[in-house]
């Protein structure tokens, strides 16, 4: 069922202009299980024209006939839902269940979007003068640069290909070339539904040498950009050279906090299911569980019993729970980690390295003792490693929350409302969940602050990013 992934420009799916391609691996067996085509300048030249001429229909398509088209979309992408998820799991790593989950939340995505599509309200503003009428408009920016990454192959693309696409403005995407079949198969729901040509195009080619030639060139007037903090200071940063929009979603390493007066086997259930979820590939995952001391010794042995359990197998196995790594460098990124830990001192409770030769499976691993210089404190771990710390007062748990110059997600557990509020007011997160996990869904905002990014990709802030601001003010004749 897996399948060669083709670029698509100007309503056409067609190869590279040069016959390049990259192999694409299945991580849980290590074999190349298909190609991506290559664009090389040539064919970016072509997509970005393309995406010109298709941003002067789409601009000028209503937003009613948007949300139509949008809403054909979602019902294929979600009919197709068996499909997309089987090649998904097989070039990402994530089990079925994760990636039928995943193809069905961009379904939801798609809709939620194509009905805000209607709602780009401007405002009329009370004039000070008889006779005078101000209006404020909201515009598309204009053509789209957005860069992906491969950790959720779909939902990473829909959000910013709805986000353009319900406020008027045409795209072009670099999807990841590791994971490229999903996110085609998400633009082929959209061809498919009659989307005019021009308006989407999808490459992929070398990261670098795509945004360094896409985010300078007049054609584009917003980029969007999914990934680690570094990369993205260095793209926000060319795009500030060219006074380009830019909405940065980032690295993250959320505290997880837990009350002693929390239901603390639940907290500690609830917060592995989802530290181990895509194998710890997700910004917002809770990565620094942070226990008030009394509960320490509760928490810890549920986590790991949890951890213990969890059948870590290729993704298309019905009994797998946990997948492989998406890639080598999240491999040796997990070594490197442990191996610091290790040596400034920590205790590995479970886990801590490769499981098997054949694809690249590591084991889910608890980390205690860690001394305040161990890097997995201060680094993203971005895979199944988890560190488990103890605190004693609330203002201590507020600083260690608060001490890294991340700031995406941030959890916590607790029974006192009390507690809860003065928490929630004192973390420094875009966003903030309290004794449950109730982040990603389509009305919500998604984004983070500090060196997390800005711009939010969710929610009526989601479409934020894609408009400007335009007043008219009319004096009668
Ligand atoms: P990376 O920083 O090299 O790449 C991250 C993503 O950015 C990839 O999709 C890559 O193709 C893209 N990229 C890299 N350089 C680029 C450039 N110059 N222009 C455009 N795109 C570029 O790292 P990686 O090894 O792929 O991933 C590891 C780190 O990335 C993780 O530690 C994590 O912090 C971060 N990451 C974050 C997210 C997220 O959801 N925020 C997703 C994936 C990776």
């Amino acid at each position: 069922m897996y399948t060669d992934t083709l670029l698509h420009i100007d309503g056409s799916w067609r190869p590279g202009a040069s016959g390049r391609t990259i192999p694409v691996e299945d991580p849980g067996t290590g074999e190349v299980i298909g190609q991506v085509a290559h664009a090389d300048r040539a064919d970016l030249d072509e997509a970005l024209a393309a995406a010109e001429r298709g941003f002067a229909v789409w601009k000028n398509t209503s937003a009613h006939e948007r949300y139509l088209l949008m809403k054909r979309a979602a019902a294929l992408f979600r009919q197709r839902a068996d499909s997309v998820a089987h090649r998904l799991t097989c070039e990402q790593g994530k089990p079925l269940a994760e990636a039928i989950g995943e193809v069905n939340l961009g379904a939801d995505l798609i809709d939620w979007f194509a009905e805000e599509a209607r709602r780009t309200y401007g405002r009329v503003i009370p004039s000070r003068a008889a006779g005078v009428e101000t209006f404020v408009l909201r515009e598309p920016v204009g053509p789209v640069a957005a860069f992906t990454p491969w950790n959720f192959p779909i939902n990473q693309v829909v959000r910013k290909l709805c986000g353009a696409l319900a406020t008027g403005c045409s795209i072009i995407i670099k999807a990841p070339e590791e994971t490229p079949a999903s996110p085609a198969d998400l633009v082929a729901a959209f061809v498919d539904a009659g989307v005019p040509k021009g308006v989407v195009q999808l490459v992929f080619g070398v990261p670098a040498e795509v945004s360094g030639y896409l985010i300078p060139h007049p054609v584009i007037r917003k980029i969007t950009f999914t990934g680690s903090t570094p990369v993205g200071k260095q793209l926000a940063a060319l795009a500030g050279l060219h006074m380009k929009r830019a909405t940065m979603e980032l690295g993250g390493h959320a505290p997880a906090v837990v009350f002693a007066d929390a239901d603390v086997p639940r907290a500690a259930k609830l917060l592995a299911t989802f530290k181990f979820r895509n194998a710890g590939q997700v910004c917002t995952s809770p990565t620094r569980m942070l226990v008030e001391r009394p509960q320490l010794q509760t928490f810890v042995d549920t986590f790991v019993a949890y951890a213990q359990k969890l059948h870590v197998g290729h993704g298309l196995d019905p009994a797998t729970r946990m997948g492989p790594l998406a890639n080598d460098r999240r491999l040796l990124a997990m070594e490197a980690l442990v191996a610091d830990a290790r040596a400034c001192g920590a205790t590995v409770l479970c886990g801590g390295e490769r499981i098997g030769t054949r694809g690249i499976f590591f084991a889910p691993t608890v980390l205690v003792n860690v001394p305040p210089e161990a890097r997995i404190l201060h680094e993203e771990p971005f895979g199944p490693i988890v560190p488990i710390t103890a605190f004693d007062t609330f203002e201590e748990v507020v600083a260690e929350s608060n001490r890294l110059p991340f700031g995406l997600a941030a959890y916590a557990y607790t029974s006192s409302l009390h507690t809860a509020q003065a928490w929630g007011a004192a973390v420094e997160s875009g966003m903030v969940s309290i004794n449950h996990h109730g982040l990603a869904l389509p009305e919500l905002p998604f984004g983070g602050i500090k060196d997390s990014g800005h711009g939010s990709e969710g929610g009526v802030e989601g479409l934020e990013g894609y408009l400007n601001t335009k007043l008219i003010t009319r004096a009668a004749l």
